[in-house]
């Protein structure tokens, strides 16, 4: 961790930068755009890096409101993720404790990358700020990376080589809980299943028709039955996202079913996708309908950098809890109160919350806002979602924090995460953030040690898992 006096000065920079960057947040948050249309999200991002002296390079790997930020010079290359994309279907009011759409239908950001986005840029900027005030060597890149939602954006920007020169990533997530996120996400394959078949008059001439309904159902009965005969730890979701139209008396003609294939290694996803193509071969063979299988997207599982994790981790300890007040805690309270004692527990399990750092007591959930740091005991622990990160992760040393801008018992994507993406909680969490990432970014600069074990680690974990990029040349993220 960097020395006292460092840290110090480099917690002055973000603490007198920081209105600006709880203000930028909350427009991102008002903006809430769609994956890959984040136009004026990415706008004020990237006026605020040209703003703070960031030289900045727009359309990157084909995606518009991709862009990369950068500042210094020379070696080591620190790169900070930042997203900004939201979620349809999550409009909801901020600062309220029930479920209220600002408009129907609208999108809201139920994943908290407004304030991922502004977090991990104000950690970029307070060091660059930082290692020009102290005639530092190094250069600070900013990726804003669209996307992450089904979108895959930072896969597109691997695929594009945009990472090939830096040493290592840092980023961070909204959470219910302050601490190291050190887990093994699950790789991901995104195939939509588009089955054609004849349309008829469904009474006088259905044995004419051939249902491409039909199919769709098959393949969803087939898929349920293959679940049973799966890797320990895959996941296979769906969502019928045509189902041939509304007239029940005509055989439908086109259906379609969008699949996500889950599992701990790309290499298992893809066998599994396999199994689920043959499932889909199977219903259209079986319904005399065809079936074309689409890319849509993926994300590779996560390579965990532990030399990286544990950096992060000792600035965590340094930087302290974060400095909630009685009304963070009490518009916690009642969000934690729209939770079941279940759901509370459950966070608690999910985030494998065990014993606090500074408290030595164990996490119950119990507060509304976490006060305290989760133990890190030097290990990745399983976690079911996915990850573009990933595919940085892949390329380069990459580690991530998360930071309590949730009360306890929030779980992404949910109405509770965009009514409290504007709290004074939410900023407080977010400017933590912002420190403990810009102090690990530091330590890489001025320790060369550090940065070559993480390096080390890195190289030795690829080595056993080459990575090849899981989006297909051809694919395009404006095609998605
Ligand atoms: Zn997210």
């Amino acid at each position: 961790m960097p020395d006292t006096a460092a840290l110090r000065s480099l917690i002055e920079i973000i603490d007198a930068m920081a209105p600006d960057f709880t203000d930028l947040s909350d427009r991102i948050w008002e903006f809430a755009e769609l994956k890959f249309q984040e136009v004026r999200s990415s706008d004020l991002l990237v006026e605020t890096l040209k703003q703070n002296g960031f030289s900045v390079r727009r359309d990157i790997a084909g995606m518009k409101t991709a862009f990369i930020g950068e500042y210094g010079r020379g070696k080591p290359v620190i790169a900070f993720l930042g997203e900004y994309d939201a979620l349809a279907g999550m409009s909801q009011r901020s600062g309220v404790d029930r479920p209220m759409a600002m408009e129907p239908d609208g999108s809201g950001h139920g994943c908290g990358h407004n304030l991922l986005g502004s977090g991990s840029l104000l950690a970029a900027i307070s060091l660059a700020k930082h290692l020009e005030a102290n005639d530092l060597p190094g250069t600070v890149r900013y990726y804003g990376c669209p996307g992450e939602e089904g979108g895959s954006g930072k896969t597109f920007m691997v695929r594009a080589g945009v990472f090939a020169d830096v040493d290592a990533a840092l980023t961070w997530h909204p959470a219910p809980f302050n601490g190291v996120r050190s887990t093994n996400n699950l790789a991901v394959l995104e195939y939509y299943y588009r089955f054609k078949g004849v349309a008829a008059h469904a009474a006088n001439a259905a044995h004419l028709g051939r249902s491409a309904l039909d199919a769709v159902e098959l393949m969803n009965v087939g898929v349920n039955f293959l679940r049973e005969h799966m890797p320990q730890d895959c996941r296979v979701h769906y969502a019928i996202t045509d189902a041939g139209g509304r007239a029940a008396n005509v055989v439908q003609a086109k259906a379609e079913v969008l699949y996500l294939v889950r599992a701990p290694e790309m290499s298992q996803a893809l066998a599994l996708a396999e199994r689920v193509d043959q499932v889909a071969r199977g219903a259209a063979m079986m319904t005399g309908t065809d079936v074309e299988i689409i890319f849509d997207t993926a994300a590779t599982n996560l390579l965990p950098n532990l030399t990286l994790e544990n950096a992060i981790h000792n600035n965590l300890v340094s930087i302290g809890p974060v400095p909630f007040d009685d009304a963070d805690m009490d518009f916690a309270r009642k969000i934690q109160a729209t939770f079941t004692d279940e759901a509370i527990k459950s966070s608690v399990r999910l985030y494998q919350i065990k014993k606090d750092v500074f408290s030595n007591e164990k996490i119950d959930g119990s507060t509304p806002l976490h006060l305290g740091l989760r133990d890190f005991e030097g290990q990745s622990h399983f976690r079911a979602g996915s990850t573009d990160v990933g595919d940085v992760s892949r390329v380069t040393p990459t580690a991530q924090c998360w930071a309590p801008a949730w009360a306890i018992g929030t779980n992404p994507h949910t109405w509770q995460v965009v009514a409290q993406g504007r709290s004074t909680g939410a900023h407080k969490a977010m400017i933590h953030a912002a420190k403990a990432l810009a102090a690990t970014g530091l330590d890489l600069v001025t320790s060369p040690q550090l940065l070559a074990h993480a390096k080390a680690e890195w190289v030795e974990k690829i080595q056993e898992e080459p990575y090849v990029c899981p989006i297909p040349d051809h694919i395009s993220p404006a095609a998605q």
